[in-house]
């Protein structure tokens, strides 16, 4: 943009901020941004569809003018949604923050106004729009042990958090394999949190997100939705792993930078951490990667020897002449070695056999109830980045050769075995595959597969490099 063509659009915008007010500029066009203009149509570009639905069903008039009393030939304006998107906005300081969150309009107390009226957490968190929350998953159940205690804290100090509060760390972001009590952990942020009544927390599971967007889209209440995110103090979002499409992360990322710049509380459960979120763009990663990102391991035997205890107490509420002996339960703490839900479904199991029968619980009726809870140890979850430094070290190549363009036969062999390993051992698909392999084309990491796949079947000593390369990685 020349000069000229930038004060001109530093003029247009300062027509629109004093024609439409302060709130509604900042609110709809601060993220607009001036593509070109060619003789009379002028192209702009917002960060979303949102966005873009909006300023067109609402404002296109008043841009238009806008523009004409600066640069009477134009006649059209373009508005279309940037593909790139801008997630790592700069670095603001704390007042800026708080003037911001000052300047919104739609408070929860305004909400409150039109009818909302004090409710019962869990109605009040559905009328905004939550997903539905189970009563039981609340902090007096999370059971503490090794493996959880750092994100447990985090999670405890954000729902403990006031109104006002400074935000320690944005987003907290806790990410664990299946069954380790994300959404128990990020449900009781959500209880907790609102339990006061004077901030509001919404949790959210991604698809809830992804609907409530494509469907305010379409039913043009935007604005609702928007709003509604805006009067919320604590967003939490689970299972952030099945954010999908594009123009959907568009709406996340910048959902995210604004309330992250408002000074509002993110919360994010997910099962790998954001550097492994392969179908994310990089800023989004890096934006959620720069808050607090906690790990929740496996569940130890002892901590699943406490979860089955409190899982027995609870249900011994309800059900007075149920009783699990110790040593029951150690045995299932020590052979359902999973997660938690599978600990979940042996008690229910232990209790509707022994009600049903009218039976005690003795070990021998355990081991036959859970057999099928039973399985053998999980592949632990191999990583790309562990597959190449273990294939780069056996074959005594550097990591950057494996992802390099270099086509010697001693990194050619290497990269494809490496590849390979990647397809067998890790759920990626092939285009992250290739994306993670120096930006190759899937069907580069398909021919690698192949080609090592009829390799093992008649070569014996790749077949054993290749099977001892997956139990160090399996280890
Ligand atoms: P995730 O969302 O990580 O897949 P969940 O939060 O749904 O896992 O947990 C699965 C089951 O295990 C739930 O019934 C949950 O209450 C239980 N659970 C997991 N971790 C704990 C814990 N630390 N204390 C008590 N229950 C737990
Ligand atoms: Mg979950």
């Amino acid at each position: 943009m020349t000069s000229m063509e930038h004060d001109r659009w530093a003029r247009v915008q300062g027509r629109l901020r004093s024609t439409v007010g302060e709130d509604v500029y900042t609110s709809w066009f601060a993220r607009m941004d001036l593509e070109s203009v060619q003789g009379e149509s002028v192209h702009m570009s917002v960060p979303t569809r949102f966005l873009k639905s909006w300023i067109q069903a609402h404002y296109a008039d008043r841009v238009l003018s806008c523009w004409q009393a600066e640069l009477p030939e134009v006649h059209r304006i373009d508005l279309t949604v940037r593909s790139a998107m801008r997630c790592a906005p700069p670095v603001k300081d704390a007042k800026a923050a708080g003037d911001e969150r000052r300047a919104d309009r739609v408070t929860p107390a305004t909400m409150e106004a039109r009818g909302a009226g004090p409710m019962p957490v869990s109605a009040n968190h559905e009328a905004l729009g939550g997903s539905p929350l189970d009563p039981r998953l609340t902090f007096d159940s999370f059971v503490l042990g090794r493996s959880n205690t750092l994100a447990h804290a985090a999670a405890r100090q954000v729902a403990e958090g006031r109104r006002g509060d400074p935000v320690m760390f944005n987003p907290l972001y806790i990410h664990a394999g299946v069954g380790l009590g994300k959404t128990h952990l990020l449900q009781a942020v959500t209880w907790a949190g609102n339990a006061g009544g004077e901030r509001k927390v919404l949790y959210l599971t991604v698809e809830k997100f992804m609907y409530g967007f494509v469907a305010a889209l379409k039913t043009q209440t935007a604005l609702a939705f928007k709003e509604a995110l805006r009067g919320i103090d604590v967003l939490v979002i689970d299972d952030l792993q099945f954010l999908q499409g594009k123009s959907t992360q568009a709406e996340f990322c910048h959902t995210l930078n604004a309330l992250i710049d408002a000074g509002r509380q993110v919360v994010i459960a997910a099962d790998r951490p954001p550097s492994e979120l392969e179908t994310l763009d990089d800023r989004v990663r890096s934006r959620l990667a720069g808050g607090l990102v906690v790990e929740m391991g496996t569940l130890g035997e002892e901590l699943r020897l406490d979860i089955l205890k409190s899982r027995v107490a609870a249900a011994r509420a309800h059900h007075s002449g149920f009783d699990v002996p110790l040593p029951v339960l150690e045995y299932l703490a020590k052979a359902i070695t999973h997660n938690g839900r599978d600990l979940e479904g042996a008690v229910n199991r232990l209790l509707a056999h022994s009600k049903l029968n009218a039976q005690p619980v003795t070990l021998e009726m355990a081991e036959r109830e859970v057999r099928d809870l039973v399985r053998p140890q999980e592949p632990k979850r191999v990583k790309i980045e562990d597959i190449q430094r273990v294939v780069a070290r056996q074959y005594n190549v550097s990591r950057s050769d494996l992802l390099s363009s270099r086509r010697t036969a001693n990194v050619v062999r290497p990269r494809q075995v490496a590849m390979y390993l990647a397809k067998t051992l890790t759920l990626r698909s092939l285009p992250e595959i290739g994306r993670r392999f120096g930006g190759r084309d899937h069907t580069t990491v398909l021919h690698a597969v192949r080609k090592i796949e009829a390799l093992v079947g008649k070569d014996v000593a790749l077949a054993d490099e290749v099977e001892l390369l997956k139990r160090q990685l399996q280890d």
